[in-house]
């Protein structure tokens, strides 16, 4: 049985091998932020002990990419802080060799932003790239709270339509080894009332001709929806397709690293999966995963 400590995190017991793949403890959380981005706290030094400290032996960073027009918003880092930002991950690799930490960004894709996506992915050697979708116009970020309003005036199945359809252009890119929180409208509880699969299935079909895994995010159980993105069925579904998964706490707080992966593993599982993904040098590697029974 999994038994939760107070703080959500978890500890590994034992270990046991997944066939055909290399055994992990506990599956790499690769999604987390730095206070470049404005609206995390702690140096990813702090977040590196903390995933010691909760058993896990790989993280990646990847912090909000900048935009081109550094007013575009005020939650990412500037143009200009993209090498400090790769500094700090560095530091945080040398004061934590035990610990395997990879270099990445979480781009926002929006339509256009193609040669400014190529030339930032140009600037470093990136561990993996993932694609967020945040914004369905260029003036609202459906997790914005601070835009929270403008759902009101808005048909959820309009608003999931046009996110899918950016979500699928985003996979379609070929641009990005992992595709952010794949259900992010539901963050504050706005879900339509039609069937989503056809939106699901037309994203899933791009997502696994490019080769792109889904973020579990257990970021969702600490927002309104109080769920994992993606939901169940999404993940279902792109169990059947084959798409594959990759883990992220999507912390942006030293103790929210590795957080409910308990019950991200119990999703993952339910559903089929035995394998997630692990990145180096944009080349992907699938690592088996405990079962939930094996952590406490
Ligand atoms: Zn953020
Ligand atoms: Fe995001
Ligand atoms: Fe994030
Ligand atoms: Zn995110």
């Amino acid at each position: 049985m999994a038994v939760r400590a107070p703080s959500g995190n978890l500890k590994l017991v034992s270990r046991r091998e997944a066939p055909d793949t290399l055994p992990m403890a506990l599956p790499p959380d690769l999604h987390m932020h730095t206070p470049l981005c404005r609206h995390a706290s702690g140096e990813p030094t702090d977040y590196a002990r903390q995933a010691l400290s909760v058993g896990l032996t790989e993280i990646g960073f990847s912090d909000h990419s900048p935009m081109r027009q550094d007013d575009f918003d005020n939650w990412r880092m500037r143009a200009d802080q993209l090498d400090e930002y790769v500094e700090k991950v560095r530091r945080a690799q040398k004061d934590f060799p035990q610990l395997t930490i990879r270099l990445a960004l979480e781009v926002d894709y929006l339509p256009g932003q193609e040669d400014w996506i190529r030339d930032l992915t140009a600037r470093h050697p990136w561990d993996y790239l993932i694609g967020s979708v945040h914004y369905v116009s260029d003036s609202w970020a459906v997790d914005d709270p601070q835009k929270l309003s403008t759902w009101k005036n808005r048909d959820p199945w309009e608003v999931w339509s046009v996110y899918f359809d950016r979500l699928t252009r985003a996979a379609d890119t070929g641009f990005f080894e992992i595709i952010g929180h794949a259900d992010l409208p539901k963050k504050f509880g706005h879900k339509p009332a039609r069937d989503c699969t056809p939106l699901y299935e037309t994203f899933l079909t791009a997502a696994k001709k490019r080769n792109c895994a889904l973020d579990v995010n257990t970021s969702g159980l600490r927002k309104e929806c109080r769920e994992i993105y993606p939901s169940r069925d999404l993940l279902q579904l792109a169990f059947q397709k084959q798409v594959p998964i990759a883990f992220g706490s999507d912390a942006h707080k030293p103790e929210e690293v590795g957080m409910n992966f308990a019950e991200a593993i119990q999703l993952a599982r339910g559903v089929g999966y035995k394998t997630c993904c692990r990145f180096d040098g944009r080349k992907r590697e699938m690592v088996g995963f405990e079962e939930t029974s094996n952590i406490q």
